[in-house]
């Protein structure tokens, strides 16, 4: 057991909810699931690791950054008084006495009269207030003198960075909380953190259930089918940042979902199983988990996947996917995603919802949200557009179409779209330019649109 789970699973009381059989509306199902989802504890991780991770302290600044004021380009450092009466006519002349490289560090002072040639991240030397370009001056040398030719004024304070500009020593970095972003690793780096505390990230087991499952190398015979939603599953699970342990296809019996299930809840943070979820003479998930722990739901007012069935298992919360590859899919992004994301610290559970202009008509069934795969994108003209533009609001200019055939056995219209049109439940008939949700799935939760 390599993540720390216990050992939870058969003995829990049973204390199935009245309401746990009513098929429940979309929006209740979300919450109820999301109820039972628990941040996990923190980690220290090397800072390279916590790249997209939720930072689980505060983390403050050891020192100023930049630690001491240094020239922005490559020129010279001056005092901006000895070049008050410079011009065309009469340039003024100054002796370079020294080169300061980054790294290196001048321990005099420049005094009246002298200037140093400097490189973009040095120091500035004491004595000195500007850096003048290199670009903007020229140099003569006389026997072994250099001088710096300046026709025009510096200004004071010129092509200098100062000490703490990014941050002050002991001011607050990053907060509790913080997505860690590439630049909040930069900024991570700067101010001396080589380990950092994140929330742990939750490990997922994932169970496929049925006897017509064979592996991807095998060719399917006989009524077999490739296991589909096992690598599909994985690599969504991945994608929203989860460690995944996979577990062998099991078969449609009792015994089979209770055994890999009990195994799986003491190994995993979180375990999903998809198939046998329906009224079908083998789907076994129910009743596995009813024996095993408490019911959540087992039906959502939603099409496609009216079968999600949740419930906990001991401390561990368990999602029966339904086994078709898009109704799988969908289930995943719409309850697992945000139940991984929470876990992890994320507070941004929810992907942006944008609006578009519907391009066709789409006949629903009444009671049921629909959530249809499209592809929303700007809608300019009538001609640009697969839509003919004539749909696109002034306004809005953005329409939305249906991204191939919506079976939910199929995932090619998934992997064509970028969202999900939401239809609500009480529309039979959603008529061509009407304004709709589309959730992006290829947009981050917490993304402003
Ligand atoms: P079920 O929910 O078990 O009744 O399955 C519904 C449909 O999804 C059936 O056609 C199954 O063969 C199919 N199915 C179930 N599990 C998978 C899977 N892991 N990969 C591909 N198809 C599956
Ligand atoms: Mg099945």
């Amino acid at each position: 057991m390599t993540h720390g789970k216990k050992t939870t699973g058969g003995q829990a009381t049973h204390n199935q909810g009245a309401d746990s059989q009513a098929t429940l509306s979309f929006d209740a199902a979300l919450k109820r699931w999301l109820a039972n989802i628990k941040r996990l504890d923190p980690e220290v991780v090397s800072l390279d690791k916590s790249l997209g991770r939720t930072l689980a302290t505060d983390l403050y600044s050891d020192i100023d950054v930049s630690p001491f004021d240094n020239s922005a380009m490559d020129g010279f450092a001056l005092h901006a008084n000895d070049s008050a009466t410079a011009s065309p006519a009469d340039p003024v002349e100054l002796e370079i006495i020294t080169t300061i490289a980054a790294g290196d560090y001048f321990t005099d002072k420049l005094s009246q009269g002298q200037a140093a040639r400097i490189m973009t991240g040095a120091p500035v030397p004491k004595g000195a207030n500007t850096v003048v370009k290199v670009e903007d001056v020229s140099v003569r040398t006389e026997g072994e003198v250099t001088y710096l030719c300046l026709a025009e004024p510096a200004s004071k304070g010129l092509n200098i960075r100062l000490a703490g500009e990014e941050i002050k020593a002991g001011e607050c970095v990053l907060k509790r909380g913080d997505y860690i972003s590439p630049a909040a690793i930069g900024l991570l780096a700067a101010t001396g953190h080589a380990r950092v505390p994140v929330y742990r990230l939750p490990t997922v087991g994932i169970i496929s259930t049925g006897e017509e499952l064979i592996p991807v190398e095998e060719l399917p015979t006989g009524g077999k089918i490739r296991n589909t939603n096992s690598h599909s599953l994985a690599a969504q699970a991945q994608v929203a940042g989860a460690k995944v342990k996979q577990y062998e296809n099991i078969s449609d019996t009792l015994e089979a979902c209770i055994a890999a299930f009990t195994q799986a809840v003491a190994e995993c943070d979180i375990v999903i199983s998809s198939g046998g979820v329906s009224v079908g003479d083998f789907d076994f998930v129910e009743k596995a988990v009813r024996s095993l722990g408490d019911l959540q739901f087992a039906s959502v007012k939603m099409r496609p996947g009216k079968p999600q069935t949740t419930g906990m298992i001991g401390d561990t919360p368990f999602f029966g996917l339904p086994g078709n590859p898009a109704s799988a899919y969908l289930g995943f992004e719409l309850f697992i995603r945000p139940a991984i994301l929470k876990m992890a610290g994320h507070t941004q559970l929810q992907r942006p919802v944008q609006q578009a202009v519907l391009a066709h008509d789409i006949k629903k069934r009444q009671g049921l949200r629909y959530f249809m795969r499209g592809r929303v994108g700007s809608c300019d003209g009538p001609k640009d557009c697969a839509c003919g533009g004539k749909l696109a609001d002034r306004e809005l200019r953005r329409c939305v179409q249906l991204s191939g055939n919506q079976s939910s056995a199929l995932l090619t219209s998934l992997h064509k779209g970028n969202c999900l049109l939401v239809l609500p439940e009480e529309e039979t008939l959603v008529k061509a330019g009407s304004i709709i949700d589309c959730i992006r799935l290829d947009i981050a939760e917490g993304t402003e649109l």
